[in-house]
């Protein structure tokens, strides 16, 4: 790791996220030529964020919650990220989604930096009301760096078009006028997007589809494991499922099922839905959560948290083909090992990026309020996807380097001219 983990404020390990970003970005510095002199900024977050989120709950007591928001880099445009809500969410965590975020919209070159925002919370175990102080109050306490023009928040983990629409909302009375484009992943009523929704699992299964044709492996009977069955992982998994492969495993927070025949896909999701998670479905094996990773399959999709593929599970799996759904699930050892497996493993900045793609078209349409169909979205979508790829998989023959090498090459080549083109002021 290089000397700029240093930072004061975060005390990184070789697996962890911030730990893990920098050692993708060490890997990437011999391919930058005369840019590298400008690496140092990839490994600085611009601006860090911390409030104090207070609320009062149902029964009268005052409650303190920890939130984030950080600004990786903007040389491009203004930032871009997620907001996501989880009891073990750290200013760390939160540095290294935002840094993801720099990488994937210059990857497929979207006109913006990356950001990341988050609150140290479990959403379960608050109510509707509860939920909706915290998320207005949390936007209040940003809203000195957040907005239409300098940073546009979006769903992540457990957050979604209501919460957006929260924000939105708070925003826009804070600033007073309505400000569709200060969020995107709203509901569409409000400025969203159609397609939106899909947007993040249909890119997954674009780049899968296009790896697989590469690989030669056909998607009719392919065995698909997924980890995470949420807005990622359970689209994903569909869209592969319609195109002829067989979900054999899924595992979310409830625990693992498998089914060798293949899961009956739109049940799978219904019965989801209405349970809050997979367990209790009839028709799959209950196994432990460790024997996910033994599961026969061609490709398996980490759709849940960052760091699940460790050393260990990356010597077991069988599939030939990694999606990265998740930000950040292979520590960087993990990514070796899967490398000298002769396992192809399409990263996170790239594999996930339909959902910021599609984020960029709502903001786009949100100033424009000019809504495209969901067909045009879906098919802009996919060109730009397979645009990216295309671009991304060439960058790798000509160095002979990973995937994710070439995806960091690609963007990071992007965010330093923009950066030197800029210059530094004063
Ligand atoms: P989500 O909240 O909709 O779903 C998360 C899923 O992960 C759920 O099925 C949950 O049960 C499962 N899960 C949680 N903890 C788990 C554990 N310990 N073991 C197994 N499963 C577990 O979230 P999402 O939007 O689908 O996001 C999933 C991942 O994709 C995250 O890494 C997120 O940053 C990334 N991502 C999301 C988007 C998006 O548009 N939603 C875009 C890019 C990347």
């Amino acid at each position: 790791m290089s000397d700029s983990s240093a930072l004061s404020y975060v005390h990184p390990s070789p697996t962890s996220p911030w730990g893990t970003y920098l050692s993708q970005v060490d890997r990437v510095l011999p391919y930058l030529g005369h840019l590298a002199r400008w690496s140092e900024t990839l490994k600085r977050p611009k601006r860090a964020l911390i409030v104090d989120v207070p609320i009062e709950m149902d029964n009268g007591t005052i409650a303190h919650y920890e939130g984030y928001r950080v600004q990786h880099n903007m040389s491009r445009g203004p930032g871009k990220g997620g907001v996501r809500f989880h009891p073990d969410v750290t200013l760390e965590e939160v540095m290294a989604l935002s840094a993801w975020m720099t990488v994937k919209c210059a990857a497929v070159n979207l006109p913006y930096g990356g950001a990341k925002g988050g609150i140290r919370v479990d959403p379960k175990t608050l109510s509707r009301n509860e939920l909706e102080k915290v998320t207005r109050r949390y936007t209040s306490e940003i809203g000195l760096i957040i907005g239409p023009h300098s940073d546009i928040p979006a769903p992540d983990v457990n957050t979604n078009g209501q919460i957006m629409a929260w924000m939105m909302d708070t925003y826009s009375m804070n600033t007073g006028s309505t400000a569709t484009g200060v969020v995107t992943g709203k509901p569409i009523h409000l400025g969203g997007s159609l397609g939106r929704v899909k947007a993040t699992g249909r890119g997954v299964f674009v780049t899968g589809r296009e790896a697989a044709r590469r690989m030669g492996l056909d998607l009719r009977g392919a065995r698909v494991a997924v980890q995470g069955f949420g807005n990622v992982g359970s689209v994903a998994a569909e869209l592969f499922a319609e195109a002829g492969a067989k979900v054999v495993a899924v595992q979310d927070h409830t625990g693992t099922l498998v089914n060798d025949k293949g899961f009956d896909m739109p049940a799978l999701m219904a019965f989801s839905r209405d349970q809050g998670g997979i367990m209790g479905f009839k028709d799959g094996e209950k196994v432990d959560n460790d024997a996910f990773w033994d599961v026969k399959c061609d490709i398996l999709i980490p759709a849940a948290l960052e760091g699940q593929i460790t050393a260990e599970r990356a010597r077991k799996i069988s599939a030939r083909l990694v999606l990265e759904g998740a930000n950040g699930p292979t520590v960087p050892e993990a990514d070796d090992i899967l490398a000298e497996r002769g396992v192809l493993v399409v990263p996170d900045v790239i594999c996930n990026a339909g959902g910021v793609t599609v984020s960029y078209f709502e903001w786009v349409q949100d100033f424009s309020s000019f809504f495209w169909t969901e067909d045009e979205i879906n098919q802009r979508l996919d060109r730009i996807m397979v645009g990216a790829f295309d671009h991304i998989w060439a960058k790798g023959e000509q160095h002979k380097i990973s995937l994710r090498t070439a995806t960091y090459a690609v963007a990071c080549e992007r965010i330093l001219i923009a950066r030197e083109e800029r210059g530094l002021y004063p």
